[in-house]
Protein backbone atom coordinates (compact mmCIF):
# COMPACT_ATOMS: atom_id res chain seq x y z
CA UNK A 1 0.00 0.00 0.00
CA UNK A 2 1.46 3.30 -0.85
CA UNK A 3 0.51 5.86 1.24
CA UNK A 4 0.30 9.94 0.51
CA UNK A 5 0.98 12.11 3.58
CA UNK A 6 0.12 15.55 3.09
CA UNK A 7 0.51 18.17 6.62
CA UNK A 8 3.87 17.79 8.12
CA UNK A 9 3.41 19.64 11.14
CA UNK A 10 3.46 19.46 14.95
CA UNK A 11 1.35 16.12 14.24
CA UNK A 12 1.67 14.94 11.25
CA UNK A 13 5.55 15.07 11.07
CA UNK A 14 5.74 12.59 13.91
CA UNK A 15 3.08 10.50 12.71
CA UNK A 16 4.32 9.89 9.30
CA UNK A 17 7.78 8.97 10.39
CA UNK A 18 6.09 6.11 11.96
CA UNK A 19 4.74 4.93 8.47
CA UNK A 20 7.86 5.71 7.07
CA UNK A 21 10.30 3.52 9.68
CA UNK A 22 7.43 0.87 9.74
CA UNK A 23 8.57 0.19 5.73
CA UNK A 24 5.46 2.05 4.17
CA UNK A 25 6.77 3.23 0.86
CA UNK A 26 5.30 6.96 1.70
CA UNK A 27 4.69 10.33 -0.12
CA UNK A 28 5.02 13.32 1.73
CA UNK A 29 4.06 17.05 0.72
CA UNK A 30 4.09 20.29 3.05
CA UNK A 31 4.28 24.00 2.30
CA UNK A 32 6.93 23.83 4.46
CA UNK A 33 10.27 21.98 2.77
CA UNK A 34 12.21 21.41 5.82
CA UNK A 35 9.63 19.01 7.38
CA UNK A 36 9.75 17.18 3.92
CA UNK A 37 13.43 16.78 3.69
CA UNK A 38 13.71 15.69 7.41
CA UNK A 39 11.35 12.65 6.43
CA UNK A 40 13.00 11.82 3.06
CA UNK A 41 16.14 11.56 5.57
CA UNK A 42 14.84 8.72 7.08
CA UNK A 43 13.50 7.10 3.74
CA UNK A 44 10.18 9.15 2.87
CA UNK A 45 9.53 10.12 -0.71
CA UNK A 46 9.78 14.43 -0.94
CA UNK A 47 6.88 15.25 -3.71
CA UNK A 48 6.67 19.14 -4.59
CA UNK A 49 2.84 19.12 -4.61
CA UNK A 50 -0.43 17.65 -3.39
CA UNK A 51 -0.43 16.41 -7.21
CA UNK A 52 2.33 14.89 -6.94
CA UNK A 53 1.64 13.08 -4.03
CA UNK A 54 -1.98 12.06 -5.42
CA UNK A 55 -0.57 10.66 -8.50
CA UNK A 56 1.42 8.04 -6.44
CA UNK A 57 -0.43 6.68 -3.79
CA UNK A 58 -3.20 4.31 -2.62
CA UNK A 59 -4.49 5.39 0.36
CA UNK A 60 -3.51 9.70 1.46
CA UNK A 61 -3.47 10.93 5.05
CA UNK A 62 -4.06 14.70 5.48
CA UNK A 63 -2.85 16.49 8.64
CA UNK A 64 -3.68 20.20 7.85
CA UNK A 65 -4.55 22.60 10.19
CA UNK A 66 -8.25 23.18 9.31
CA UNK A 67 -11.22 22.51 6.97
CA UNK A 68 -9.98 25.50 4.53
CA UNK A 69 -6.83 24.10 4.51
CA UNK A 70 -8.41 20.28 3.79
CA UNK A 71 -10.93 21.74 1.25
CA UNK A 72 -8.21 23.25 -0.79
CA UNK A 73 -5.79 20.64 -0.50
CA UNK A 74 -9.18 18.46 -1.51
CA UNK A 75 -10.50 20.13 -4.53
CA UNK A 76 -7.98 23.02 -6.15
CA UNK A 77 -6.94 22.60 -9.57
CA UNK A 78 -3.65 20.94 -8.66
CA UNK A 79 -5.25 19.03 -5.58
CA UNK A 80 -5.99 15.26 -4.25
CA UNK A 81 -9.67 14.96 -6.20
CA UNK A 82 -8.85 15.64 -9.69
CA UNK A 83 -5.36 13.73 -9.69
CA UNK A 84 -5.40 10.52 -7.37
CA UNK A 85 -6.68 7.42 -8.71
CA UNK A 86 -10.39 6.34 -8.94
CA UNK A 87 -11.32 4.03 -5.75
CA UNK A 88 -8.65 6.26 -3.35
CA UNK A 89 -9.18 6.27 0.48
CA UNK A 90 -8.76 9.26 1.53
CA UNK A 91 -8.18 9.34 5.78
CA UNK A 92 -8.47 13.24 6.98
CA UNK A 93 -7.19 12.76 9.98
CA UNK A 94 -6.82 17.10 10.54
CA UNK A 95 -9.94 18.33 13.23
CA UNK A 96 -12.70 19.99 11.67
CA UNK A 97 -16.45 20.15 11.49
CA UNK A 98 -18.48 16.71 11.26
CA UNK A 99 -20.20 19.01 8.79
CA UNK A 100 -17.26 19.79 6.25
CA UNK A 101 -16.32 15.66 6.96
CA UNK A 102 -19.68 15.00 5.65
CA UNK A 103 -19.36 17.62 2.37
CA UNK A 104 -15.97 16.21 1.40
CA UNK A 105 -17.11 12.79 1.21
CA UNK A 106 -20.22 13.80 -0.85
CA UNK A 107 -18.04 15.46 -3.03
CA UNK A 108 -15.24 12.96 -3.43
CA UNK A 109 -18.15 10.37 -4.51
CA UNK A 110 -17.95 12.22 -7.87
CA UNK A 111 -14.62 11.23 -8.00
CA UNK A 112 -14.94 7.56 -6.96
CA UNK A 113 -12.51 8.78 -3.74
CA UNK A 114 -13.71 7.84 -0.09
CA UNK A 115 -13.13 9.47 2.96
CA UNK A 116 -12.61 8.50 6.21
CA UNK A 117 -12.49 11.51 9.24
CA UNK A 118 -10.46 10.28 11.52
CA UNK A 119 -8.87 12.87 14.10
CA UNK A 120 -6.84 11.91 16.83
CA UNK A 121 -6.41 12.80 20.34
CA UNK A 122 -3.50 12.67 22.32
CA UNK A 123 -1.22 16.04 21.41
CA UNK A 124 2.15 16.02 20.30
CA UNK A 125 3.84 13.48 22.86
CA UNK A 126 1.57 10.66 21.68
CA UNK A 127 1.88 10.94 18.19
CA UNK A 128 5.79 10.98 18.56
CA UNK A 129 5.29 7.88 21.12
CA UNK A 130 3.18 6.35 18.14
CA UNK A 131 0.03 5.98 20.63
CA UNK A 132 -2.81 8.36 19.48
CA UNK A 133 -6.17 7.51 20.11
CA UNK A 134 -8.16 7.79 16.69
CA UNK A 135 -11.70 8.18 16.08
CA UNK A 136 -12.72 7.18 12.79
CA UNK A 137 -15.86 7.75 11.18
CA UNK A 138 -17.07 6.27 7.23
CA UNK A 139 -17.43 3.29 5.62
CA UNK A 140 -16.48 0.09 7.96
CA UNK A 141 -15.31 -1.54 4.83
CA UNK A 142 -12.77 1.01 3.68
CA UNK A 143 -11.81 1.66 7.63
CA UNK A 144 -10.88 -2.48 8.06
CA UNK A 145 -8.64 -1.83 4.84
CA UNK A 146 -6.77 1.39 6.10
CA UNK A 147 -7.10 -0.46 10.21
CA UNK A 148 -3.12 -1.28 9.63
CA UNK A 149 -2.19 2.35 9.09
CA UNK A 150 -4.07 3.25 12.02
CA UNK A 151 -2.06 0.68 14.54
CA UNK A 152 1.17 2.17 13.52
CA UNK A 153 0.13 5.64 14.67
CA UNK A 154 -2.38 5.03 17.44
CA UNK A 155 -3.04 2.60 20.56
CA UNK A 156 -6.99 3.08 21.03
CA UNK A 157 -8.51 3.26 17.43
CA UNK A 158 -12.58 3.12 17.62
CA UNK A 159 -15.06 3.06 14.46
CA UNK A 160 -17.41 5.45 15.43
CA UNK A 161 -19.78 5.12 12.66
CA UNK A 162 -20.81 6.92 9.62
CA UNK A 163 -18.96 10.02 7.72
CA UNK A 164 -18.62 12.42 10.19
CA UNK A 165 -18.94 10.98 13.58
CA UNK A 166 -14.66 10.97 13.87
CA UNK A 167 -14.74 14.65 13.29
CA UNK A 168 -17.81 14.83 15.90
CA UNK A 169 -16.10 12.60 18.42
CA UNK A 170 -12.86 14.74 18.31
CA UNK A 171 -15.11 18.26 18.82
CA UNK A 172 -16.74 16.52 22.28
CA UNK A 173 -12.77 15.60 22.78
CA UNK A 174 -12.30 19.35 22.89
CA UNK A 175 -15.16 20.14 24.72
CA UNK A 176 -13.50 18.50 27.35
CA UNK A 177 -9.64 19.55 26.63
CA UNK A 178 -10.56 23.06 26.65
CA UNK A 179 -12.71 23.00 29.84
CA UNK A 180 -10.21 21.34 31.71
CA UNK A 181 -7.19 23.51 30.41
CA UNK A 182 -9.28 26.65 31.84
CA UNK A 183 -10.26 24.74 35.07
CA UNK A 184 -6.35 23.71 35.73
CA UNK A 185 -4.95 27.29 34.83
CA UNK A 186 -7.74 28.77 37.27
CA UNK A 187 -7.03 25.73 40.17
CA UNK A 188 -3.40 26.24 40.21
CA UNK A 189 -3.43 30.39 39.93
CA UNK A 190 -6.20 30.17 43.12
CA UNK A 191 -3.23 27.50 44.97
CA UNK A 192 -0.16 29.36 44.36
CA UNK A 193 -1.52 32.65 45.38
CA UNK A 194 -2.82 30.52 48.50
CA UNK A 195 1.04 29.78 48.90
CA UNK A 196 0.60 26.25 48.32
CA UNK A 197 3.67 24.69 46.05
CA UNK A 198 2.26 22.79 42.72
CA UNK A 199 4.70 19.89 42.84
CA UNK A 200 2.92 18.95 46.32
CA UNK A 201 -0.66 19.94 44.65
CA UNK A 202 0.03 17.33 41.61
CA UNK A 203 1.12 14.98 44.19
CA UNK A 204 -1.76 15.37 46.59
CA UNK A 205 -4.38 15.65 44.29
CA UNK A 206 -3.29 14.52 40.32
CA UNK A 207 -4.59 10.88 41.00
CA UNK A 208 -7.65 12.06 42.95
CA UNK A 209 -10.94 12.56 41.24
CA UNK A 210 -9.86 15.88 40.18
CA UNK A 211 -6.66 14.45 38.55
CA UNK A 212 -7.03 14.50 34.56
CA UNK A 213 -4.93 13.57 31.67
CA UNK A 214 -4.89 17.41 31.11
CA UNK A 215 -3.12 17.95 34.28
CA UNK A 216 -1.06 15.07 34.04
CA UNK A 217 0.52 16.53 30.39
CA UNK A 218 0.51 20.40 31.60
CA UNK A 219 1.18 20.79 34.89
CA UNK A 220 4.78 20.32 34.95
CA UNK A 221 4.80 23.15 31.80
CA UNK A 222 2.84 25.38 33.91
CA UNK A 223 5.51 25.02 36.89
CA UNK A 224 8.30 24.77 34.55
CA UNK A 225 6.72 27.98 32.19
CA UNK A 226 7.05 26.04 29.20
CA UNK A 227 4.92 26.76 26.33
CA UNK A 228 6.62 25.99 23.21
CA UNK A 229 3.38 24.49 21.62
CA UNK A 230 2.35 21.02 21.64
CA UNK A 231 -1.41 22.36 20.55
CA UNK A 232 -1.19 26.15 19.72
CA UNK A 233 -3.86 28.20 21.59
CA UNK A 234 -5.01 29.13 18.03
CA UNK A 235 -5.74 25.47 16.75
CA UNK A 236 -7.45 25.50 20.10
CA UNK A 237 -9.68 28.40 19.36
CA UNK A 238 -10.46 27.04 15.68
CA UNK A 239 -11.49 23.92 17.65
CA UNK A 240 -14.04 25.79 20.21
CA UNK A 241 -15.29 27.64 16.85
CA UNK A 242 -15.99 24.73 15.20
CA UNK A 243 -17.38 22.97 18.48
CA UNK A 244 -19.83 26.39 19.07
CA UNK A 245 -20.79 26.25 14.91
CA UNK A 246 -21.73 22.37 15.47
CA UNK A 247 -23.70 22.84 18.73
CA UNK A 248 -25.33 26.03 16.94
CA UNK A 249 -26.98 23.80 14.44
CA UNK A 250 -28.10 21.11 16.60
CA UNK A 251 -29.21 22.96 19.24
CA UNK A 252 -27.17 22.55 21.80
CA UNK A 253 -26.46 25.21 24.17
CA UNK A 254 -22.69 24.97 25.54
CA UNK A 255 -22.51 28.10 27.99
CA UNK A 256 -19.24 26.63 29.48
CA UNK A 257 -17.57 25.92 26.26
CA UNK A 258 -18.32 29.31 25.29
CA UNK A 259 -16.80 31.10 28.31
CA UNK A 260 -13.30 28.96 27.84
CA UNK A 261 -13.39 30.19 23.90
CA UNK A 262 -13.87 33.74 24.92
CA UNK A 263 -10.57 33.43 27.30
CA UNK A 264 -8.52 31.37 24.55
CA UNK A 265 -10.05 34.41 22.10
CA UNK A 266 -8.60 36.39 24.00
CA UNK A 267 -5.14 35.76 24.60
CA UNK A 268 -4.85 35.51 20.41
CA UNK A 269 -5.99 39.41 20.57
CA UNK A 270 -2.93 39.69 23.11
CA UNK A 271 -0.85 38.04 20.44
CA UNK A 272 0.15 34.78 21.85
CA UNK A 273 -1.92 32.28 19.85
CA UNK A 274 1.40 30.56 18.34
CA UNK A 275 1.98 29.12 22.46
CA UNK A 276 0.72 26.22 24.09
CA UNK A 277 -2.74 25.95 24.93
CA UNK A 278 -1.77 25.94 28.66
CA UNK A 279 -0.86 29.32 28.09
CA UNK A 280 -4.03 29.98 29.08
CA UNK A 281 -2.96 30.38 32.52
CA UNK A 282 -1.87 34.16 31.84
CA UNK A 283 -5.54 35.22 31.40
CA UNK A 284 -6.23 34.11 35.27
CA UNK A 285 -2.66 35.07 36.43
CA UNK A 286 -3.31 38.69 35.22
CA UNK A 287 -7.22 38.56 36.32
CA UNK A 288 -5.52 37.61 39.63
CA UNK A 289 -2.37 39.78 39.55
CA UNK A 290 -0.42 36.62 40.36
CA UNK A 291 2.03 34.53 38.27
CA UNK A 292 2.24 30.67 39.51
CA UNK A 293 5.70 30.28 38.78
CA UNK A 294 8.75 32.45 38.38
CA UNK A 295 10.51 30.91 35.82
P1 LIG B 1 0.58 22.53 12.45
O1 LIG B 1 0.18 23.93 12.14
O2 LIG B 1 1.78 22.27 13.26
O3 LIG B 1 0.76 21.71 11.06
C1 LIG B 1 -0.04 21.88 9.94
C2 LIG B 1 0.82 21.66 8.69
O4 LIG B 1 -0.01 21.76 7.53
C3 LIG B 1 1.92 22.71 8.55
O5 LIG B 1 3.18 22.06 8.47
C4 LIG B 1 1.55 23.45 7.26
O6 LIG B 1 2.68 23.89 6.52
C5 LIG B 1 0.77 22.39 6.51
N1 LIG B 1 -0.11 22.94 5.47
C6 LIG B 1 -1.01 23.94 5.60
N2 LIG B 1 -1.62 24.17 4.41
C7 LIG B 1 -1.08 23.29 3.54
C8 LIG B 1 -1.29 23.04 2.15
N3 LIG B 1 -2.17 23.74 1.43
N4 LIG B 1 -0.58 22.07 1.55
C9 LIG B 1 0.33 21.34 2.27
N5 LIG B 1 0.58 21.54 3.59
C10 LIG B 1 -0.12 22.51 4.21
O7 LIG B 1 -0.72 21.86 13.09
P2 LIG B 1 -0.79 20.56 14.04
O8 LIG B 1 -0.68 20.98 15.45
O9 LIG B 1 0.09 19.49 13.47
O10 LIG B 1 -2.33 20.16 13.81
C11 LIG B 1 -2.78 19.51 12.62
C12 LIG B 1 -4.22 19.07 12.84
O11 LIG B 1 -4.27 18.16 13.94
C13 LIG B 1 -5.16 20.24 13.22
O12 LIG B 1 -6.40 20.04 12.60
C14 LIG B 1 -5.26 20.13 14.74
O13 LIG B 1 -6.49 20.66 15.23
C15 LIG B 1 -5.17 18.63 14.94
N6 LIG B 1 -4.64 18.21 16.25
C16 LIG B 1 -3.57 18.85 16.82
C17 LIG B 1 -3.09 18.43 18.07
C18 LIG B 1 -1.94 19.10 18.75
O14 LIG B 1 -1.78 18.92 19.97
N7 LIG B 1 -1.08 19.83 18.05
C19 LIG B 1 -3.69 17.35 18.71
C20 LIG B 1 -4.74 16.68 18.09
C21 LIG B 1 -5.21 17.13 16.86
Amino acid sequence: MKVGFIGLGIMGKPMASHLIKKGYETYLFDLNTDAVNELKAIGGHACISNKEVAENSDVIITMLPAGKHVSFVLFSETGIASNCRPGTVIIDMSSVKPEESIEFASKLKAYDVHLIDAPVSGGEPMAVEGTLSIMAGGDEAHFNTILPLFEVMGERIVHMGPTGTGSATKLANQILVSTHLAALAEATVYASKAGIDLNKLYEAIGTGLAGSAVMDAKIQRIIDRDFEPGGKIETNFKDLGNIQASANTLGVPLPVTNLVKEIFGSEIANGNGGKDHSYIIDFFEKMANHQVSGK
